[in-house]
């Protein structure tokens, strides 16, 4: 057989793992919808309400799924798309086009949701435009109950299947039985596309952005893939699949392996002891950080909290978050990350402006200092959670001492606004800062004195220093994480904060390169922070090496000149 024949496909690998199944080719038909003079506008209108209704219910049955399975926030985008069904300007658009064109519910439906849909695609702002998606996956349901039409629940599939698909809307991933699906393949999508994120986070390999996948795969016919390396075949002869099922067992093997190591801690072999902490974006990521035997968690990004809604999550609900993590986490330490919203995230009710350099512009601990409101209500609510676990503050994007003394005086407010109100707080947690600007890399003895830890927010430091946007795909060669610079900004961050007798970890995705783990072990790291599923592939690294050696190597390493050099000297210094 050919591999390179017309039944292999190949593009970007979103999510590792070997998937090896039937496929469901999962794709939403263009509903044929005419256009019908109707005589009874009353009947019409009726089904139009029942419709709605229906559409209601079946959205808050797919929230409270969504609530169950995958975490408050993620059940957030289908309170989005009630409030949608509850807009007076969509219902009353609707009913006047029934009446007045007298024409049927569901053309009058159609009419009125494209031009909804028009508008939104038409707004400047990113983030108006995302909504559109929402407003057509709302539509199509309202249409396909007005056509009685089934909705195929990805919720209740019975056999394991493959999706393939143009594209997963959120409610897609976020209502399927992850039980029974065995991967992903799409059209379209990058790394950081939802798809991809919900592929990882769901420990499901995937692969995206293959173009015409949908018209090449028929229902049924068996696929194989690997998410690794991005290629997998549409029904491979006999040889590719034992190939595959080989893949499949290594893979698995590994895997359990690796679980072996669950249990045991992240040393040395000459003793030296680390801690690897996962990356969170909810509490139901939690589960699996723990799975992973993740010693804690080294970054919670709260900014998914305040997105995908209308308004300013509670200090209430904010307080069940953290509470949540806390208490799942144990005694564990739970790094929590006061709001970092700005720069590629925005929140639509907060009226941030247009900026020309949204990267460095009013972002972060900026807003939270300049609209100390805000930032007020999560402090309350950390502070509250404080007594459920082992808790420690982080702030995001420092770039000056005045910036830490500004958040610190503001905690020290709240502090005493509690204490006021006779409400208990944990006296003993910490409170660190992300080391992500170079400003505060040099000036780390400086800052290091105001605060208890350092995190080394990689993603945006390599940004900032080489001045390579990480978002360009264009000059994506140039983001280096071995680049001399940064690894010389790393060696300065850990020794500023050793210094002082305090501990410095990484939550950059750096950390969970396993590439990477001899270096940043060698030059003192005492954290590293990482996707639940690095974890493990990271203690088995760290456990190989001495750390005397890696001291050495990681010297050596920081007199070289370029990034391949410096790639080559780890590979060959660690190589068995
Ligand atoms: C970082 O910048 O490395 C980081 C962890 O933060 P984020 O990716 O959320 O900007
Ligand atoms: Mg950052």
């Amino acid at each position: 057989m050919n591999k390179g024949g017309h039944n292999m496909f190949k593009a970007t690998a979103a999510s590792p793992g070997i998937a090896i199944g039937k496929a469901l080719v999962y794709i939403e038909e263009e509903l044929n919808i005419e256009k019908n003079i109707i005589d009874n506008i009353v009947e019409e209108k009726e089904k139009f309400h029942k419709a709605i209704e229906v559409t209601k219910h079946q959205l808050e049955d797919v929230r409270k799924e969504a609530l169950e399975k995958l975490g408050a926030d993620k059940a957030a985008i289908f309170e989005a798309h009630s409030m949608v069904l509850q807009d007076p300007e969509l219902i009353t658009q609707v009913e006047n086009k029934i009446t007045d064109d007298k024409i049927n519910a569901e053309s009058a439906t159609k009419d009125v949701i494209d031009g909804f849909i028009a508008i939104f695609e038409s707004m400047d702002d990113e983030y108006m435009k995302e909504r559109a998606a929402d407003i057509r996956d709302v539509g199509t349901r309202i249409l396909k109950n007005l056509m009685g039409i089934e909705i195929v629940n990805l919720a209740n599939l019975s056999d394991e299947v493959i999706l393939v698909a143009h594209d997963l809307t959120p409610s897609d991933t976020a209502t399927m039985n992850k039980d029974k699906v065995l991967g992903f393949i799409t059209n379209i999508g990058g790394r950081t596309s939802h798809t991809a994120i919900m592929a990882r986070s769901l420990e499901v390999p995937a692969i995206v952005g293959l173009h015409d996948i949908t018209s090449r795969i028929k229902n049924g016919d068996i696929i194989v893939f690997d998410g690794d390396e991005g290629i997998g075949y549409i029904n491979p002869s006999e040889e590719l699949l034992k190939e595959f099922q080989d893949k499949k067992k290594k893979f698995e093997e590994n895997k359990r392996q690796l679980s072996l190591l669950k249990e045991k801690p992240s040393i040395t072999l000459d003793g030296r002891r680390v801690e690897i902490a996962g990356n969170i974006g909810t509490p139901k990521d939690v589960d699996g950080v723990l799975e992973n035997g993740g010693e804690g968690i080294g970054l919670y990004r709260t900014e998914f909290l305040y997105m995908n809604r209308n308004n300013m999550p509670t200090e209430e609900e904010q307080f069940e978050a953290y509470k949540e993590v806390l208490e799942k986490m144990q005694d564990k330490p739970v790094i929590i990350r006061t709001l970092d919203i700005g720069g590629d995230k925005e929140l639509p009710y907060l009226d941030l402006p247009k900026e020309m350099n949204p990267f460095l512009g009013y972002r972060a601990i900026r807003i939270c200092l300049d609209q100390p409101e805000i930032f007020r209500v999560q402090l309350r609510a950390l502070l509250r959670a404080s007594v459920y676990g082992n808790l420690k503050i982080m702030y995001p994007m420092i770039s000056s001492v005045e910036e830490v003394r500004a958040a610190n005086k503001i905690l020290d407010e709240v502090k005493r606004e509690l204490e006021a109100e006779n409400i208990f707080y944990s006296k003993s947690f910490e409170v660190g800062i992300m080391i992500e600007i170079p400003a505060a890399a040099v000036i780390g003895d400086l800052l290091i004195k105001e605060v208890d830890f350092f995190s080394i927010g990689t993603n945006d430091l390599i940004q900032y220093t080489t001045a390579v946007d990480r978002m360009n795909e264009k000059i994506s060669y140039l983001y280096q994480p071995f680049h001399p610079a940064i690894l010389r900004m790393i060696k300065m961050v850990i020794d500023h904060a050793h210094n002082a007798g305090k501990w410095a970890g990484m939550c950059g995705e750096m950390a969970g390169d396993p590439k990477l783990a001899p270096v940043l072990l060698g030059l003192g790291l005492d954290e590293f922070s990482m996707s639940a599923g690095s974890i493990l592939p990271a203690r088995k690294v760290i456990s190989q090496l001495s750390y005397e050696d890696m001291k050495d190597m990681a010297t050596k390493a920081l007199n070289l000149s370029t990034a391949e050099e410096v790639k080559e000297f780890v590979d060959k210094s660690t190589r068995p």
